[in-house]
């Protein structure tokens, strides 16, 4: 079974969810080769070269230097004619969103995009707003697909040596009808909590808005991002661009530490794939503590402070 994954990237710099996606297609099991488009890619290439895929394709093209929703699609239609895959895989990133149900379309195959998890060929998909998994399988023919953040991990990446192998396309200028604007930037007071390590996520235990600070200060202490559950964006006391859950983010740092999070299925479904949660709660029945790797059951108002001082102190 061949399975083509495409590679996003950014500065020279590979996408952590189309590492997930190789993550992913390995566990699906098969020939999995990787599709890198653009110039200014060699360091993706080289890691690409480290892990256990049949081979990397790398297509530079004058008309498509960087992403280009015509340009890509044109070239993946003729990346497909020769790879011949029965899964085509790609990170539900934005760019995915763009161009795969492009490519649905022309080639007139399915898309099930935002897949958790992958057993057989038989993939798991969060409905009704996260609260069911319904479980998917193609009958026939090949389907594009694309895995949600960290529904695999790039720790799980088998490792290899693959060799790269450089695919002429041939572009008409006439396909290629839409420029891509500057991806967009985020301002610098917003952050990616995506690509964050530690995080320290606030909840309504924090109680009230001048409590906030306990969580900046540690989160200064530790080096980490702050983020929040709903309801303390709900309120007013952060902004929407930190929060976790369905209707926000979706995180895996190494360490997630969740200071009066309930831990409500909306609220989990975005930090589940967190290497080690630390929770602190004052109810010992919280679910969170289901989830947690680390489960403190206390008043976060008590502990932080004192927490913060030690931490200082190392
Ligand atoms: C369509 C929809 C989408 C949603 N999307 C999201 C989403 O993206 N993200 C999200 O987070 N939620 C989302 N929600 C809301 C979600 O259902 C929960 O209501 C929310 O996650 C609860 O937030 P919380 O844990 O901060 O608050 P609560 O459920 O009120 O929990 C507060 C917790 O803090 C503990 N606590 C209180 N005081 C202290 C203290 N002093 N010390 C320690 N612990 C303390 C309490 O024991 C409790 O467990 C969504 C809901 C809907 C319907």
């Amino acid at each position: 079974m061949n399975i083509l994954v495409i590679i996003e990237h950014k500065n020279g710099v590979m996408h952590r969810m189309s590492k997930e996606a190789i993550a992913g297609a390995q566990k699906i099991g098969g020939n999995v080769t990787a599709l890198v488009i653009g110039e200014n890619s060699d360091s993706i290439t080289d890691e690409l070269s480290s892990f256990q895929i049949e081979k990397t394709l790398l297509v530079t093209n004058e008309k498509v230097t960087s992403y280009n929703v015509d340009g890509y699609k044109e070239i993946i239609l003729q990346i497909v004619k020769v790879v011949n895959p029965e899964f085509i895989i790609t990170g539900h990133t934005y760019q995915a969103r763009d161009f795969m149900p492009r490519l649905s379309a022309s080639l007139d195959i399915p898309f099930i995009p935002d897949l958790v998890s992958v057993e057989n060929s038989s993939f798991t998909k969060q409905i009704m707003n996260s609260k069911l998994n319904a479980s998917i399988s193609s009958s026939s023919g090949p389907v594009l697909i694309s895995f949600q953040s960290a529904s695999f991990s790039e720790e799980n990446i088998s490792k290899g040596s693959s060799p790269l192998e450089k695919f002429e396309v041939s572009l008409d200028a006439s396909n290629i009808r839409s420029t891509a604007d500057e991806p967009f930037q985020e301002s610098a007071s917003e952050v990616d909590l995506e690509s964050a390590e530690l995080i320290v996520s606030v909840g309504r235990g924090i109680e009230k808005e001048e409590n906030k600070s306990i969580a900046f200060d540690l989160a200064e202490v530790l080096g980490a991002e702050v983020s929040a559950s709903r309801p303390v964006v709900d309120a007013g006391w952060l902004p929407s661009s930190r929060q976790v859950g369905s209707s926000g983010s979706t995180v895996s740092p190494k360490l997630y530490f969740s200071l009066g999070v309930s831990g409500a299925i909306q609220h989990v479904v975005g930090m589940k794939g967190s290497k080690n949660i630390l929770a602190i709660n004052k109810d010992p029945d919280a679910p969170i503590f289901e989830i947690a790797d680390y489960a403190v059951v206390g008043d976060l108002l008590d502990i932080i402070p004192k927490l913060i001082e030690k931490l200082k102190d190392l």
